[in-house]
């Protein structure tokens, strides 16, 4: 999806006029690649439809970063979509809260509400499961194994049928208990029957839920919104999880699950595990959605704060691996530049923390510039290569001295660099526009 947008913005930009013909086709080839991600198509024709009030074909037209106003304009339409303007109800810790999940058989809500009380209970919750699917074999055994493995008090019962009986039961045991978070877990059935809505509706009578938790698999496709409004339709839905984000699906379904429920997506499912759940946040999600994958933000920083006429060498050469200690040299340059030290490296894992630890930026910001100082007394031959083995010893005590710092700093700037490089060449293998076409962007 991602390539077939930035293909699509690339051709336009490539036309030598920027006219309602040649905008036209960018958007119909970008409606194409948002379907195929499952973003429901009446979705996708009113955010078409907005793009063109927004983009300004006169600002095109004068050639003025054509690219980025398009994709911007892309972003953020899809971020509006996955924004239903109000918060959902949001549990307070020390406070009873009830929270029923539903969702349809196979969607994740058993593993998610064990997820979703292991995540509460580790910021010092007190969690409670109530199993109230009485209809598929083996259900309360497998919430039984998940609270257990948690060790998260359950409710359940083998010989009781009826879901809402059970529900009751369960969830004024655990007021008594004096749980702050009561975690009600429903039946789904395997398609949308009456039965299964009543039996929603009469389970969410008897617990008076604060919050209502509609599971959806990222993988229904087009499915979405029907099914997502038809819980929507029979219990007061109020915030939405998706699951099996770790598969192949983009989640394109969200944009529709939070249009059919007016509620916001409030976490992901990223895998079978207790621990693989993740609050949800618009931006990192629309940037999958586009295939930007996790280097967006980065790119993001880098279009912001590396001056545009840098970027695209940059770019090239850390995309082909290619971290030298020019390039770091170049880059603290630019940090330096920066104000507020960090923003574009704090992005990276495992480098601001060593570098530039928070409330240090002052020693942060002379410890660049004794490396920067080092890095003067370097040959062009060591800024620009890229093979380790080069600094020998002789080259660091001839460093140290033009640099008139003891040869333990130069050591410790290679140390450094050395650590830089391998996060950077994660770089490698990066799409990136070509030279040229990088400062339209
Ligand atoms: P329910 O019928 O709605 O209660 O769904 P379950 O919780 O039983 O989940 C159905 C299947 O999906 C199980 O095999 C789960 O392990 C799996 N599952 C749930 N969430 C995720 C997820 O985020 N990622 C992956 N890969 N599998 C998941
Ligand atoms: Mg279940």
């Amino acid at each position: 999806l991602g390539g077939s947008i930035s293909r699509a913005i690339q051709q336009m930009s490539n036309a030598t006029i920027i006219d309602e013909k040649a905008l036209n086709d960018c958007l119909n080839e970008i409606t194409r690649a948002l379907l195929q991600s499952d973003v429901q198509f009446k979705l996708v024709r009113d955010m078409q439809t907005n793009i063109k009030k927004i983009v300004n074909l006169d600002d095109l037209a004068a050639g003025h970063n054509k690219r980025r106003i398009i994709q911007q304009a892309i972003f953020n339409e899809l971020c509006k979509i996955l924004d239903p303007g109000k918060p959902s109800f949001t549990p307070k810790k020390g406070k009873t809260s009830v929270v029923m999940f539903v969702g349809l058989q196979g969607s994740g809500k058993t593993t998610t509400c064990t997820k979703y009380a292991y995540y509460h209970q580790k910021k010092g919750w007190k969690p409670a499961l109530v199993c109230a699917d009485t209809f598929r074999a083996g259900a309360f055994d497998q919430l039984k194994q998940n609270a257990t493995k948690a060790k998260i008090p359950f409710y359940g019962s083998y010989t009781e049928s009826d879901p809402v009986k059970i529900a009751e039961e369960g969830v004024e045991r655990f007021k008594k208990e004096n749980c702050d978070l009561i975690i009600v877990d429903t039946s789904g059935r395997h398609k949308q029957e009456a039965a299964l809505f009543e039996e929603m509706r009469q389970v969410s009578e008897a617990t008076k839920p604060d919050l209502i938790i509609f599971v959806m698999d990222s993988s229904i496709g087009q499915a979405a919104f029907d099914q997502a409004q038809a819980f929507k339709q029979m219990v007061a839905v109020g915030a939405v999880i998706i699951t099996k984000m770790d598969g192949h699906a983009k989640g394109g379904g969200a944009l529709s699950a939070v249009a059919a429920t007016k509620s916001p997506v409030i976490f992901i499912g990223t895998g079978e595990h207790m621990d693989e759940f993740e609050v949800f946040d618009v931006k990192p999600f629309v940037s999958r959605l586009l295939g930007m994958g996790d280097w967006s933000g980065f790119m993001d920083k880098i279009h912001e704060v590396v001056p545009m006429d840098q970027q695209p060498e940059l770019l090239q050469k850390l995309s082909e691996g290619n971290f030298t200690l020019r390039i770091m040299y170049e880059q603290f340059q630019n940090l330096l530049k920066m104000g507020p030290i960090g923003q574009v490296f704090s992005m990276l894992p495992g480098f601001s923390a060593e570098l530039m630890p928070k409330g240090h930026e002052k020693e942060s910001q002379a410890k660049i510039k004794r490396y920067m100082t080092m890095m003067d007394s370097m040959t062009n031959e060591e800024l620009d290569s890229s093979n380790p083995k080069l600094m020998n010893d002789s080259r660091m005590m001839r460093i140290a001295r033009g640099a008139g710092r003891p040869i333990r700093d130069v050591m410790e700037m290679l140390e450094e660099y050395k650590r830089l490089a391998k996060v950077w060449s994660k770089m490698k293998g990066l799409k990136i526009p070509k030279k040229g076409e990088m400062s339209s962007l």
